[in-house]
Order: C-alpha cells, then sequence, then structure tokens
C-alpha cells in the first residue's frame, strides 16, 4: 500500500517508508492511497475467526507487500498476546476491556505492533532510528515497553513533569536499555510541540533518522482497527446497531474506528467523549475548529489542545461536514461529572472504571437520551489501577494492584530533565 501526505506536497511513498519516516517530508500525517472493503463473507464468519486472524485480514492491504504475509502472521499473533473482553453493564451500554496488555492502557496495541514493523525494516540496516515521541501518559509506557530490546532503534520520551501518574512515570523511567526519558518542565502540549519541532530541524534529521511512535505513525494507529472488529465479533448477535463511545484525546484511536467502519464493519455510529479539552465537541456545535492550549484533567491521556489525528477523519469524511455530522456525536465532561460517574458504575454494576472510560460511559449515557434504543459500547482505555489516586479516592475502597503494575513499583526512576527544545536538541546530538 502507498501512502500519501495529507499536505499534498511530498510524494507518496511505501508503507515502510511512512513508517520509518513517521511524518512526511512536508509534515503531513501520512494517509493510506486506497481503503478496500472486505468482503460479508468476513464479517458474516467472524464468529470462526480468532482475533489474530481478524487482524491479519484487516491490516493486510496496509502492510503488503513490504511485510511478506508469513511475517504479517507472526507480527499479528505476537501483538496479540492478551484478551479484549466485552463485559455487558446493563441492555444499553457494554465495556470493551483494552487494558489487558503488558503496559495496561489500550496504547500496547499499536506500540507492540509498530515495534514489530520496525524491527523488522530494520533487520539489514545499519543506521539506527530514533523513535522520539511525546506521551500524556500511556503512550511513553507503551512505547517504553513495546520497542524494549528492538534492534537499531533508540526511543527517547518526553513527558509532562509531575502531570502523569506515578505508575505511569515508573512505567517509562525504569527500563533502561534502548529507552530514555526526559522529563519536560512544561505540559503534554509542549512535549508534543518539541517533538514536532526536531521533525523540523535539518540540522537533526541530517544527522539522525527521527521517527515518531504517536498515533500520527501509520503502524502505531491504523492496529487500533482491530479493536472494533473484535467487540463486534462478541456483540453482534446479541445487538444489531452497536455505536462505540471512544474517550478521545489525539483522537487517534476513534478514527481507527473509522478504518474499521470503511472496511465494512457494521458500526452505526460513533462518538467521540472528551474531558474539557472539547476542540472537537466544539467544532461538531459551530462547525469552526478552534485547537487551544490544553487544561489538565484526572484524564490525563486525554489533555490534548489540538488534536493531531482530526486532519485524517476530516480526509474520510472528505472534508463534509454533514456526513461527519451523521457518524459522529461528541461531547465533553468535567472532572465532577467524571467521579460522579466513576462512582455511579461501582455502585450499580459492581463495576471499577477509569477516569478515561468513566467520560466514555457518560458519551454513552448522553447518546442515549437522544438514541435510548442504540447499544452502546464505551471503550475501557486503561486499567483503574494506573490511576489509583482517583479510583480510590472515589470509589473508596483500596485496589489490588495486577501483575503488570506491581512489577513496575519500587524501581528505579532515571530521567533526564530538561526545560526548552535547546535541551532536547543537545541532548539528542551528544547521543
Ligand atoms: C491515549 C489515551 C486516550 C486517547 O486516545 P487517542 O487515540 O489519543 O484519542 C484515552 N484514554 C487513555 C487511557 C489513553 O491512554
Amino acid at each position: 500500500m502507498n501512502y500519501y501526505s495529507l499536505n499534498h506536497k511530498a510524494p507518496n511513498t511505501s508503507f515502510k517508508d511512512a513508517v520509518i519516516k513517521g511524518l512526511a517530508p512536508d509534515k503531513g500525517l501520512y494517509f493510506p492511497e486506497n481503503i478496500t472493503p472486505l468482503p460479508k463473507a468476513f464479517f458474516d464468519n467472524i464468529d470462526n475467526l480468532s482475533y489474530s486472524e481478524i487482524a491479519f485480514t484487516a491490516i493486510k492491504q496496509f502492510v503488503s507487500p513490504e511485510i511478506p504475509e508469513a511475517i504479517l502472521k507472526t507480527i499479528v499473533e505476537e501483538t496479540l498476546s492478551f484478551d479484549f473482553p466485552v463485559v455487558q453493564l446493563n441492555d444499553h451500554i457494554s465495556t470493551l476491556e483494552l487494558f489487558h496488555g503488558p503496559t495496561m492502557a489500550f496504547k500496547d496495541v499499536g506500540a507492540r505492533f509498530m515495534a514489530r514493523c520496525l524491527g523488522y525494516f530494520n533487520q539489514d540496516n545499519t543506521n539506527e532510528v530514533t523513535v522520539l515521541v511525546a506521551t500524556s501518559g500511556d503512550t511513553g509506557g507503551a512505547v517504553a515497553n513495546g520497542f524494549l530490546g528492538v534492534k537499531g532503534v533508540n526511543v527517547v520520551i518526553l513527558y509532562p513533569s509531575g502531570k502523569v501518574s506515578e505508575i505511569q512515570e515508573m512505567q517509562l523511567t525504569t527500563l533502561g536499555q534502548n529507552i530514555r526519558a526526559l522529563e519536560v518542565d512544561g505540559v503534554f502540549d509542549d512535549c508534543q510541540d518539541m517533538v514536532k519541532r526536531a521533525f523540523l530541524d535539518e540540522e537533526l534529521t541530517s544527522k539522525m533518522q527521527l521517527t515518531s511512535a504517536n498515533s500520527i505513525n501509520v503502524a502505531r494507529w491504523l492496529p487500533q482497527l482491530f479493536y472494533f472488529m473484535f467487540a463486534y465479533k462478541q456483540l453482534h448477535k446479541t445487538h444489531k446497531d452497536i455505536v462505540f463511545s471512544v474517550p478521545s484525546g489525539n483522537f487517534g484511536n476513534v478514527c481507527a474506528g473509522m478504518m474499521a467502519q470503511k472496511l465494512g464493519l457494521p458500526i452505526a455510529h460513533f462518538i467521540a467523549s472528551n474531558n474539557q479539552n472539547n476542540v472537537v465537541t466544539n467544532y461538531l456545535q459551530t462547525e469552526e475548529y478552534h485547537p487551544k492550549a490544553s487544561v489538565q484533567t484526572i484524564s490525563n491521556a486525554m489533555d490534548v489542545g489540538n488534536p493531531s489525528n482530526f486532519i485524517r477523519i476530516q480526509e474520510i469524511y472528505k472534508n463534509n461536514f454533514d456526513s461527519l455530522k451523521n457518524n459522529l456525536s461528541s461531547y465533553s465532561f468535567s472532572d465532577v461529572e467524571t467521579k460522579e460517574a466513576m462512582l455511579e458504575i461501582y455502585n450499580n454494576y459492581n463495576y471499577v472504571a477509569d477516569p478515561h472510560g468513566a467520560v466514555g460511559y457518560l458519551g454513552c449515557k448522553a447518546y442515549l437520551k437522544e438514541k435510548p434504543n442504540a447499544h452502546t459500547v464505551f471503550l475501557e482505555t486503561a486499567h483503574p489501577t494506573k490511576f489509583l489516586d482517583v479510583v480510590e479516592e472515589v470509589i473508596k475502597e483500596k485496589q489490588e494492584l495486577p501483575e503488570q503494575i506491581q512489577a513496575v513499583m519500587g524501581k528505579t526512576k532515571v530521567a533526564t530533565k530538561i526545560g526548552s527544545y535547546d535541551d532536547l536538541k543537545s541532548f539528542l546530538l551528544k547521543s
């Protein structure tokens, strides 16, 4: 598959090149030239397919011929070595648990898939690739874990000091080897801006091959479309109109869901559930898109003021506001509402949701007021114990830490503090 830049000022390129570059030379995000729907028989037969078989068939067209089928099968199987269960809360609300991977957030799948693709492309390459990534919390851990020990790949993670949870910080600062963490005096948008500036900096890019493991990278973004298929497999017999509520930050996940729909997956509607960072909620109300500085919330992975994948969503809908609006609703919720929702979910369904999932749940409820017959599925994007302070404060019950979390507690944090782009640049140049 070839990819084009959404800025339309760079040559089209292969999957391999798109993964290694991350962003096109004209700074546009890459988008696949074609999306060929899968045959109806694939969806009719989904009950008989394993998750790996579903994923392999769904992703094949986007990565071939650069990744041979046999290799792709292995990559997919290794990527998906954990479960993706749907838990039904009531007749109209279910949750899809995406937190059973090694760092207990949904980003594990994209990070593991991308790391394996890059590892494959880099196996005969003597030039190292530096993966530069900004994190609002979960990307850093998933990327650190996914890329640990991958030959020829160095990883540098920028995270906002004091604005990620303790567990998130441990996950991205304690692994060592080819993974290094930079603790930025600033907010997530500062980290993201520094990363973007590094990609534009010819002095840097002439000396090293930089790529991104944020969802701007097609190998991080596209595998997320699997989730929607896995949920469909579990729900389609009992529910017809399936609506996904996606807690959204950079809008990579919901955009991947829209790709699954393009492939023919019967999805009735999407809900982009936002915290107070509500650029897209406002856009759908006013048709005006105004990026703004992010504000800090208890669902920190969604504290994004200028969602990078929104441009891909616009491409999917050919910049047609009405057709986007027909397929996407968006609501925004405060931290107070989010905490109330966490308590309600716990009291009514004996289910512990994390703050991001709780925003997704609120999105379901808001949508059901308009369309009471739908079956809504909110994505539980992270395990509640990743946000231990908030969760225990709200539901007033001590949480048991899963194995994956226990494994990083008490390890030694190693991070370099930086305050400016120049600090980042000299760090990269001297390494
Ligand atoms: C990254 C993340 C999100 C937001 O996903 P996007 O693809 O950036 O919209 C939501 N919840 C959690 C827990 C996350 O880690």
